[in-house]
């Protein structure tokens, strides 16, 4: 019975896989409210009425890669961009200035960006680390082991790679000729390198509830610091360009779910799924963090969306501001993000 399941969540006494998939199969308006308000007072517990916002910079839309689901997949014809080193530490110091608490440097694989030992990506994060004083995400798809030493050295404090299923047959079909193993273990290297990990999951790419539950096993025992989910959005020019979008409710139950399987983790509330009008509902699910803040007028781009909200400025930090505000949420200050950072590494040490 669900209202087991989640008395024993607020009780902070852990979930099994099977109450994971229980709750993940629940519908119904009163059900899902009971579920959302439980995740939300247990992030509430967790991390008062904090949230944390961070700014993000898609630098480069190259990619060496096919995934099916992905705007930026090699075979789609569309115009690209790679920002120059100036311009992206341009951008980062913009972003620490709004407010921000992280800069994500995220792109495609790129194979210039890879190339010898991912030498100008080391330097990038170096470049952006001498000239900003808040936190860096670094999200460059799957590199070498070797690679992790030097972006630690250079300044990276978190690496994000999401395996968006943990089921294996449906990885292949969805990240074409990708190795499953080399994408899982880049977060287990982040790791031992001394770096914060995020794993995340996509909701509508054929996955099932158990698949999902597995998802949400998984990441747990990775340890990953920051683990989050996005809705699946169909991209012109991709195999999946006609599949058909999952609802907003989807993706929520699977974050609520997430919150409760995992209380300690931070849960990103993306703005590149539905804008800002999807914040609310998401940080009512239980999420504690707002990522994908842009600056407008910048000519970047989004990753699940590659341009929503953005240049109307609507993705911008004031504009969060004001929305969490309204609803009783308070935007962390850049101490109380460093404090929460050193006692995640404490935690993995
Ligand atoms: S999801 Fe990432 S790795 Fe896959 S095609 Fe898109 S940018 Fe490349």
């Amino acid at each position: 019975m669900y209202r087991d399941i989640l008395d024993k969540a607020s009780e902070g006494r852990g979930l099994s896989r099977d109450e994971i998939q229980e709750l993940l199969s629940i519908s119904g308006t009163k059900a899902l409210g009971e579920l959302w308000e439980t995740a939300y007072n247990v992030k509430k517990e967790q991390f008062g009425d904090k949230v944390f916002t961070y700014g993000f910079v898609y630098f480069s839309t190259f990619c060496k890669n096919n995934c099916s689901f992905c705007y930026y997949r090699r075979s789609n014809s569309i115009d690209r961009y790679r920002k120059t080193a100036d311009e992206i530490v341009s951008l980062s110091e913009s972003l620490q200035d709004s407010g921000v608490n992280l800069v994500d440097l995220t792109m495609g694989e790129d194979h210039k960006m890879h190339a010898d030992n991912c030498r100008e990506l080391v330097d990038l994060v170096r470049k952006v680390d001498s000239a900003v004083s808040i936190p860096i995400m670094l999200s460059p798809g799957a590199v070498d082991e070797s690679s992790f030493a030097p972006f630690r050295d250079a300044g990276a404090d978190w690496f994000a790679c999401y395996q968006e299923t943990h089921n294996r047959k449906l990885f292949a079909e969805r990240r074409i000729e990708q190795d499953y193993d080399r994408r899982f273990d880049q977060r287990t290297w982040a790791r031992k390198y001394g770096m914060l990990a995020e794993d995340g999951i996509m909701v509508g790419i054929g996955e099932t509830y158990a698949d999902v539950a597995d998802s949400i096993v998984q990441m747990g025992k990775q340890g990953c610091e920051q683990i989050r989910v996005m809705t699946f959005v169909p991209q012109e020019g991709t195999p999946m360009s006609s599949s058909v979008q999952k609802s907003r409710e989807d993706e929520l139950k699977v974050m609520a779910v997430m919150r409760l399987a995992h209380p300690d983790r931070l849960i990103p509330a993306s703005l590149d799924v539905e804008g800002i009008e999807g914040l609310i509902p998401r940080i009512r699910a239980g999420a504690n963090i707002v990522t994908s803040i842009v600056p407008p007028h910048m000519d970047l781009a989004g990753v699940a969306q590659k341009d929503l909200d953005i240049d109307s400025g609507r993705r911008f930090i004031d504009n969060v501001i004001e929305i969490l505000e309204a609803e009783g949420c308070r935007v962390g200050s850049n101490n109380e993000y460093g404090n929460l950072l050193n006692t995640l590494r404490g935690r993995s040490a």
